[in-house]
């Protein structure tokens, strides 16, 4: 099912999954905040991603480095030289744009008239601050592009003070800022967004078996959480695309509702960083190999994927729309791992005598995941909800369970019902559940 890029927007915001950033001021066409469910959402795909990148894995460990470097990492990392945009400028509206994602290098997306555009010019994508109380040339400052530059001006304390060595990686989440020129498609491209990447150090000789792996690891993280196969792939990119610092990238590309755009870059960096690093502070970072005797810079694959922007893409491909009855039904089938309530308890009614069989029920599954307990409006309506929320179960209380003590579960998915005592309920989740969370 492919659904359009309005329908997901508005089921995200009517449900509380994102919120335009600054709503009551009219909005900030580039930001946008994550309400209960978004928060929920987001920390199950960060935690996804740790899991897999560094939990489960004796070869990587993780880092939380500061947002805002010494100066002198982005002239090192060639950031400050080299991390544009090229920006167009329609001469007739005014409007700016992105020459390289323009369809048509001749006319305005905005007005449509030809001819019009300024020529091309290289736009820093960094955004600028100032530290410290004089707003002087000394004290600019950038907010980091990448979470990767914090990884490498690491490298050697991580390798000093976790004895790790090639082949090994380092992992980071956390908000990188870019001064888009041309925000959009929702949550897609932002100026504050999320990363999670790993830079993957080794042997030089090894960095292309190595960049192959984390191609094939990083599809399947993707498809392991749920995401149709048919709907991601993978695409090299053309020598003249490739950053300044890449012998070889490909992205992890999704089906998104305007067509295939990038989830995940994943880059063979070369050994461009370290040493770049090592010639600007004038320490050596170069690994020194006990057995063979030698130092080297290792080479890095680094595979960088969006948190904010997968999350967006875990929903998009989750929707689904089916007839019941003569009705619509919208269902995101979420994987139970990223769907930000696991279970919902439903009342029947608002009798005090349901609420609080309703309520203990809710306290004792709170104890094992995210539960909500809903007691508003028609039990279809609820359905409804939760349906949209990506909720895998419903557990509904009704008159007959005050007698029998025994509850409904029906299932997300199948809408398949079955009912069980509530002495066994947990344990009948927790099978329902087993090795999907
Ligand atoms: P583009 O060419 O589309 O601007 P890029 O190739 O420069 O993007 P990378 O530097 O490879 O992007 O960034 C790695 C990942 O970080 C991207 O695949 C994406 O998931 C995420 N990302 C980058 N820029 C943004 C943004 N503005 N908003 C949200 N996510 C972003």
């Amino acid at each position: 099912m492919t659904v359009s890029l309005e329908t997901i927007a508005t089921l995200a915001q009517k449900r509380g999954f994102v919120y335009q950033a600054s709503e009551i001021y009219g909005g900030l066409r580039s930001a946008w905040d994550y309400g209960p469910l978004g928060v929920e959402l987001l920390r199950n795909v960060r935690e996804a991603w740790w899991q897999a990148m560094v939990s489960t894995r004796d070869d990587i460990v993780g880092l939380d480095s500061s947002v805002i470097l010494a100066p002198q990492v982005w002239v090192a990392s060639g950031h400050l030289a080299s991390f544009t945009d090229p920006l167009v400028e329609c001469t007739s509206c005014n409007n700016r744009f992105r020459l390289d994602k323009l369809t048509d290098s001749e006319v305005c997306p905005n007005c449509g008239k030809r001819g019009t555009f300024t020529e091309p010019k290289q736009f820093n994508l960094m955004l600028k601050t100032f530290l410290g109380p004089v707003e002087d040339a000394g004290a600019v400052a950038y907010l980091r592009p990448e979470t990767a530059q914090g990884i490498f001006v690491n490298f050697a304390n991580v390798v000093r003070t976790a004895r790790m060595k090639p082949p090994f990686g380092i992992a980071q989440i956390g908000k990188a800022f870019r001064n888009e020129i041309t925000p959009g498609q929702f949550v897609f491209r932002t100026r504050e967004f999320e990363q999670g990447e790993l830079e993957f150090f080794c042997p030089p000789a090894e960095a292309p078996k190595w960049h192959e792996y984390w191609l094939q690891e990083r599809l399947r993280w993707y498809v392991d959480l749920g995401m149709k196969p048919g709907n991601l792939r993978l695409r090299a990119h053309e020598a003249d695309e490739l950053s300044h610092y890449s012998a070889a990238t490909s992205d992890v590309e999704y089906q998104f509702p305007w067509g295939w755009d990038e989830l995940e870059g994943i880059a063979n960096r070369t050994d461009f960083d370290l040493r770049s690093h090592a010639e600007h502070s004038g320490v050596d970072l170069r690994y020194f190999d006990q057995d063979l005797g030698e130092r080297y810079f290792p080479y890095v694959i680094e595979p960088s994927a969006g948190i904010t922007r997968s999350a967006f893409a875990f929903l998009i491909d989750a929707y689904d729309e089916e007839e019941v009855r003569g009705e619509k039904r919208v269902v995101l089938r979420l994987h139970p791992r990223l769907a930000p309530i696991k279970v919902a308890v439903l009342p029947l009614s608002k009798k005090d005598e349901l609420m609080a069989v309703s309520g203990e029920v809710a306290a004792t599954l709170r104890a094992h995941w995210p539960v909500e307990h809903d007691i508003t409006q028609s039990i279809g309506r609820r359905y409804r909800r939760q349906d949209e929320i990506g909720t895998p179960f419903a557990v509904t209380v009704d008159f007959d369970t005050l007698q029998d003590r025994a509850v409904t579960i029906r299932e997300r998915d199948t809408m398949e019902q079955i009912r069980v005592p509530i002495a066994g309920l947990v344990e009948t989740l927790q099978e329902k559940f087993a090795g999907k969370l």
